[in-house]
């Protein structure tokens, strides 16, 4: 089984390919390099350094490699710039997405596996977790991008039959996330902690996401090549604060953490926490890491490769 894995010299897309890698699949990379690294990339793999948005340059990459599974991973994944410059946002998110997706009609890939987020689509939620049915209220135009393109993928599926299935991400964690880029509180805590910098929170630190080690999602991706079609949460279910957070950093490293408190930042969502039910049920996913142990294999590898 042939997989075209774009983004896949990014965090989550890189380890994702290595677990296709292990498991048997011929897989080639598309990415940019905008913000994925050379050393992501799994040499085991084929690399094809294109942008979603050059139509040209992605024809090559599906005449030359037929993918049958499109793993679509490459996105501007900054929610910030996204307000700040919506267009920018939609050309990439949007337009490269609807560029892939109808080449992927064209060279008849069966199956397009999307990573979308549950994290910036459901706003601030009445109930949680949020599941699958709650209200979409995106805060950014990257929650507004994400949902877009997943209504691109149901089109598409109604019109060609092309499968798809999609993963609605809770904050995913772990080795290889950027500790200078703007996504991960828990990668940006770990390489402040470890250089002996005091941590920053925005607001007073009750503000709640759902933390997602990375090899979960990995595994979600694995069950996703021939699960049930669908749209999926992929999260732990719990929500945890900040300061939570903090707690954890310092059991783990057994020493006290510095914070620093600064006024919070429009834009960013209150309180979430996904609800996975429907993601065991019909794909059989299931998160398996603690908190704990997912920040301790976090520091570990910081600890190894910076
Ligand atoms: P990342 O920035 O590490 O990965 C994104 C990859 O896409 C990078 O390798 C980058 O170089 C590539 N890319 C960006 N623009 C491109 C373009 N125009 N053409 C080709 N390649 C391009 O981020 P990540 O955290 O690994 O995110 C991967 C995916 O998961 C994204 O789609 C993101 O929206 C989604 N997601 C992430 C999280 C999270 O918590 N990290 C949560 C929800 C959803």
């Amino acid at each position: 089984m042939k997989i075209l894995v774009t983004g896949g010299a990014g965090f989550i897309g890189s380890n994702v390919v290595d677990a296709f890698v292990e498991n048997g699949f011929e897989v080639a990379v598309l990415d940019n390099l905008s913000t994925g690294k050379k050393e992501n990339l799994n040499t085991k793999a084929k690399f094809y350094n294109a942008d979603l948005r050059d139509r040209n340059a992605l024809e090559k990459v599906f005449k030359e490699f037929k993918p049958e599974i499109v793993n679509h991973h490459a996105a501007q994944i900054d929610v910030r710039k996204s307000v700040e410059d919506p267009v920018f946002d939609a050309e990439i998110n949007i337009v490269g997405s609807t560029n892939l997706f109808q080449l992927a009609v064209k060279y008849e890939v069966k199956r397009v596996v999307f990573a979308s987020t549950g994290g910036a689509l459901y706003g601030e939620p009445k109930v949680l977790p949020a599941n699958e049915d709650t209200p979409i209220e995106p805060l950014s135009p990257y929650g507004v991008a994400k949902y877009c393109v997943e209504n691109y993928l149901n089109y598409f599926k109604r019109l060609y039959g092309i499968e798809r299935v999609i993963l609605r991400y809770a904050n995913v964690y772990g080795p290889r996330q950027d500790p200078l880029g703007e996504a991960g509180v828990i990668s940006i805590f770990t390489g402040r902690i470890l250089e002996g910098k005091p941590v920053f929170i925005f607001g007073d630190g009750t503000q709640t996401r759902d933390f997602i080690y990375v090899e979960d999602v990995v595994n979600a991706n694995l069950l996703a090549i021939d699960g049930n079609e669908g749209v999926y949460n992929i999260g732990t279910g719990v929500e945890t604060s900040v300061n939570d957070i903090v707690k954890v950093f310092e059991e783990v490293l057994e020493r006290k953490i510095q914070v620093e408190y600064l006024p919070p930042r429009k834009g960013e969502v209150y309180r979430i926490a996904l609800d996975y039910t429907k993601a065991k049920q019909s794909l059989g996913f299931e998160p398996t890491y603690t908190l704990k142990e997912g920040i301790k294999k976090t520091i570990e590898w910081y600890i190894r490769n910076l």
